[in-house]
């Protein structure tokens, strides 16, 4: 096996990076420098979802796993992107949206929906992105899918003041079955490879609800 491209799917960790309504901004500040230490080292703080982040079923539910028990099989392995075409905002992705692509997903599959809501990335518009419909993900679920990730900040449509009780379905259809969600993934246009290999293993926090990636897609050749 030889891996043949490494396609980065994460957004740049900083103080613009743009958060969930409420969250925290990451802020990195020096701690140590090389005048005065010998060394550069920084300081960091961040939200545990902020940038390219993986949610477990703790972010919903108190009683289910935490980030450091899921299994790492979860956060890599052949993906399936699928192609969700010209979106409209808060649209609602289905199955009948998605079609016949619905038959390339393997079970065991990492999902990745391709809604091209990263070209938002930094405005308001960001925050009226598509979601993914619940019968959709209820029937991925049957079909063996455990992970699924996005190019947007929220799977499920994202509240605000026009939208007050939205909720959040899809996190806990996904938290209920022990799966994952991986959000605010971008570049997934660069990915023109079928079964790309794609790993979004998480930092090793313990007992926390998600935690940052540096999530890629691999080309591989056998
Ligand atoms: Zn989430």
């Amino acid at each position: 096996m030889k891996i043949v491209r490494v396609v980065d799917l994460s957004h740049p960790i900083t103080a613009e990076t743009q958060v969930y309504p409420g969250d925290p901004v990451p802020h990195i500040e020096q701690h140590s420098t090389i005048e005065r230490d010998g060394f550069n080292l920084m300081s960091i703080s961040m939200g545990s979802q902020s940038g390219t982040h993986v949610d477990a079923p703790f972010h919903f539910d108190h009683d289910t796993k935490r980030i450091d028990e899921l299994p790492l099989p979860l956060f890599v392995g052949p993906a399936t992107v699928l192609d969700c075409g010209q979106l409209a905002p808060r649209q609602a992705i289905t199955a009948e949206l998605l079609g016949a692509q619905l038959n390339k997903v393997q079970t065991g599959d990492i999902v990745l929906f391709k809604t091209l809501w990263s070209q938002h990335y930094g405005t308001d518009e960001y925050f009226n992105n598509p979601y993914i419909d619940a019968a959709l993900v209820r029937d991925l679920l049957d079909r063996g899918v455990l992970t699924f990730g996005l190019d947007a900040i929220n799977i499920d449509e994202t509240p605000d003041d026009e939208h007050p009780g939205v909720g959040f379905p899809v996190h806990h259809l996904i938290a209920n079955a022990g799966g994952v969600i991986c959000e605010n993934l971008t570049n997934l246009e660069a990915i023109y490879f079928d079964r790309p290999v794609v790993s979004l293993l998480p930092m090793k926090f313990i007992g926390i609800d998600g935690a940052p990636v540096r999530a890629v897609a691999m080309e591989v050749e056998s």
